[in-house]
């Protein structure tokens, strides 16, 4: 069941927010959590990115700060009163600009810090005061001892992606954050899995949680059948024209990996004489929302979408979805297949592994879902010999057309780099636009223990814990006097 935001009686600043997004009923966890946090208790939520939780948590927290709302100049009339941390600087931006869009009709400031990029800019918006901070530790530390942001006004904490902050290690920058807050305060903490770590974490900073889980994540529904077929990159478009024609598939969600190779697969789908959009970020919110209506109105068959575009759509039940990449990342082959075989129905999900990487990655997979997978061949109907068409220009489109979605480009950023140390079997282009590739990326979980690369460049810039490459360490006059005596 779900219900209307306007059962909420959220304020008309944020409810008029919300209607301009156009969602119209909440995300399970919104339902869940939103009476929650509006009544002040903490909460330790199971949700991962793409369930709508960033507004779980901040329309309330928003709706709540409102009473401190003003229009002075002054930065002392605007501290910080809600934290919120996150792992990684992709997921604190997205985060930042959703606060953003909900914030944007009240006086309530909002911005984000975090590594890897000059302070410089983020310190000017601090001094200026705001009273939503969106960080990641390590950055945030380092604004801490510049005093450049002042956490003792702080009313709300949200530890956003727990699970992954503790892979990365950032344990003790968060015990370090939390004991410079008031210890009178709101603390909500979200996380995929609630794990001992999770656990004991939630035992040391909430106080009697309300415990909102939405969906039991890494487990594949029983009514949908899945296949994995073995297809060069080049065949797989065929692959997947044959499988819609057997199947008699009416509609379909069609996962690649990259935004360009969105663009071209739908491209070219559409040329084919099948009913296609694409989705992806590079979209306007007309053009996605557009795609959508025409997909529900069965205007479109085909609706291809990256990851990052199908976050959120409230299109829930497909009759199948296709993995024409397979998703770099698990949990990703999770969440596109849980978009069909929902409420019982049966549903097909079918992913295409070409050769170099994939294997790999399907591995992945099936340690995640627990599941064998068996590599099928696909035997294709008429089997035509490649490139038969004379035209040299449009055999050439053709392949390149057909070929592998996941651009160079498109791919995270030390895959790229592996694959020019080794050689590389796809020509490395320069980017045709001076986009940071981060932001391109697909979610990514962290490594155990893996420091972002960008932390790790600033900390080896520097001894000093918590201290970025930005900030002149002060000259340790004493330890030098010290160091000349003789020991
Ligand atoms: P999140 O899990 O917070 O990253 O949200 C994922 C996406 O879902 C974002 O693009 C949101 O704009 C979108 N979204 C959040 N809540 C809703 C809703 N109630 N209806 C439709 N889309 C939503």
């Amino acid at each position: 069941m779900t219900s209307s935001f306007s059962n909420l009686l959220l304020a008309e600043p944020l409810a008029r927010a919300v209607a301009e997004m156009g969602y119209e009923t909440m995300t399970p966890i919104q339902e869940q959590a939103i009476p929650v946090v509006l009544a002040g208790q903490d909460v330790m939520g199971a949700a991962q990115t793409g369930t709508g939780k960033t507004a779980a948590f901040s329309l309330p927290l928003l709706q709540r700060m409102l009473k401190h709302e003003n229009a002075s100049t002054s930065p002392a009339r605007h501290p910080v009163r809600a934290l919120v941390l996150l792992p990684t600087r992709e997921l604190a931006d997205q985060v930042a600009q959703q606060i953003k869009l909900y914030a944007k009709y009240t006086n309530l400031r909002s911005t984000v810090v975090f590594g890897g990029i000059d302070m410089k800019p983020q310190t000017l918006e601090l001094k200026k005061g705001v009273e939503v901070l969106v960080a990641t530790p390590g950055r945030l530390l380092d604004h801490i001892e510049a005093k450049n942001a002042v956490l003792n006004q702080v009313e709300y904490v949200v530890l956003d992606e727990a699970d992954r902050m503790l892979d990365i290690g950032f344990l003790p920058d968060l015990q370090r954050i939390l004991s410079y807050l008031p210890k009178q305060r709101t603390t909500l903490l979200f996380s995929a899995t609630f794990s001992p770590e999770i656990k004991r974490l939630a035992g040391s900073y909430l106080q009697n949680p309300v415990t909102i889980e939405v969906a039991r994540p890494n487990e594949t529904a029983s009514t949908v059948e899945q296949h994995f077929y073995s297809v060069a990159d080049d065949d797989k478009r065929r692959a997947l024209k044959q499988i819609v024609r057997q199947r008699g598939i009416t509609q379909a969600f069609v996962f690649v990996n990259s935004k360009l190779g969105c663009a071209r697969l739908a491209r070219s789908l559409e040329r084919d004489g099948l009913r296609t959009s694409a989705l992806h970020g590079d979209k306007s919110q007309d053009e996605r929302l557009k795609a959508l209506a025409a997909f529900k109105a069965g205007e479109v068959d085909l609706l291809v979408c990256t990851d990052v575009a199908a976050r959120g759509l409230d299109i829930k039940d497909v009759p199948a979805v296709f993995n024409f990449d397979i998703p770099f990342n698990a949990e990703d082959y999770v969440h596109r297949i849980g978009r069909t075989g929902r409420a019982g129905a049966s549903g097909l999900a079918v992913s295409f592994a070409s050769g170099g990487n994939d294997a790999r990655l399907v591995a992945d997979i099936e340690k995640l879902i627990k599941k064998k997978i068996e590599l099928e061949p696909v035997e294709f109907e008429e089997d035509r010999p490649r490139g038969r068409i004379n035209d040299g220009r449009r055999h050439w489109r053709e392949e390149g057309e057909s070929g592998d979605s996941r651009d160079v480009l498109d791919q995270p950023r030390e895959r790229r780099d592996a694959d020019s140390r080794r050689g590389g079997g796809r020509p490395h282009r320069a980017p045709s636009a001076p986009r940071d590739p981060f932001f391109d990326k697909p979610y990514e979980p962290g490594e155990p223990d893996a420091t972002p690369a960008w932390e790790a460049a600033a900390k080896a810039a520097t001894p000093t814990r918590g201290i970025s490459s930005n900030i002149k360490p002060k000259r340790k006059v004493a330890a030098l006097f010290k160091s000349a005596e003789p020991s």
